[in-house]
């Protein structure tokens, strides 16, 4: 089981603004929600959006991220309106264990010790089981989001920061860690452009 923290902006959120909201925070993607629904967005993606000349994360793509509000039997629409909605969901889910220690730490708190208690990580399971998905957003309020895993390493790939390197092209920017702007990309006719 992992259990990673991700910032969470609103889909206003001007694209070069998420890029450093990833940089402070060095996690590699964030969750913003598009028609009201949890949507992940990585470096890359906003590295694409910038390429293409887009402004804000409501225009990039993303990919929907589900979430402890689709459990089945849930009432979404009691919860999903408002801004700090993971603690009410919590409670519809009769999670009690989860909702207690998601206050005591905030979402900004430290996860070890969720990850050992044996509780916690029965009720994940449960929410991942009822969802039939392997990766879940446990908690979303303004300025964090809680991603879990059933597997160990599930989400680690989006633990530290963005690349600092991204070649142009407007579909698919090939990342790296090594380069200078101006480099040529390796797969295609692009250049590379860092930020850092
Ligand atoms: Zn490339």
């Amino acid at each position: 089981m992992d259990i990673l923290q991700l910032p969470s902006l609103p889909h206003v959120t001007p694209i070069q603004q998420a890029w450093s909201v990833l940089e402070a925070a060095e996690r590699s993607a964030l969750i913003t929600r598009a028609d009201d629904r949890p949507t992940l967005i990585t470096g890359r993606d906003i590295a694409a959006g910038e390429n293409r000349g887009l402004k804000t994360l409501a225009d990039l793509e993303g990919v929907r991220v589900p979430s402890a509000l689709d459990v089945p039997g849930l009432d979404v629409r009691a919860y999903s309106a408002e801004d700090g909605w993971w603690a009410p969901a919590l409670d519809a889910l009769d999670e009690p264990a989860l909702r207690v220690h998601v206050e005591r730490t905030g979402l900004g708190g430290p996860h070890r010790e969720m990850e050992q208690d044996a509780r916690l990580q029965d009720a994940i399971n449960r929410i991942l089981d009822g969802l039939g998905e392997d990766v879940a957003l446990v908690g979303m309020a303004p300025g964090a989001a809680i991603l879990m895993s059933r597997h160990e390493g599930g989400v680690r790939d989006l633990a530290g920061p963005p690349k600092a390197c991204y070649c142009e092209n407007p579909d698919y920017p090939h990342e790296y860690d090594d380069r200078r702007t101006g480099d040529p990309c390796d797969f295609d006719d692009y250049s590379v452009r860092c930020r850092r």
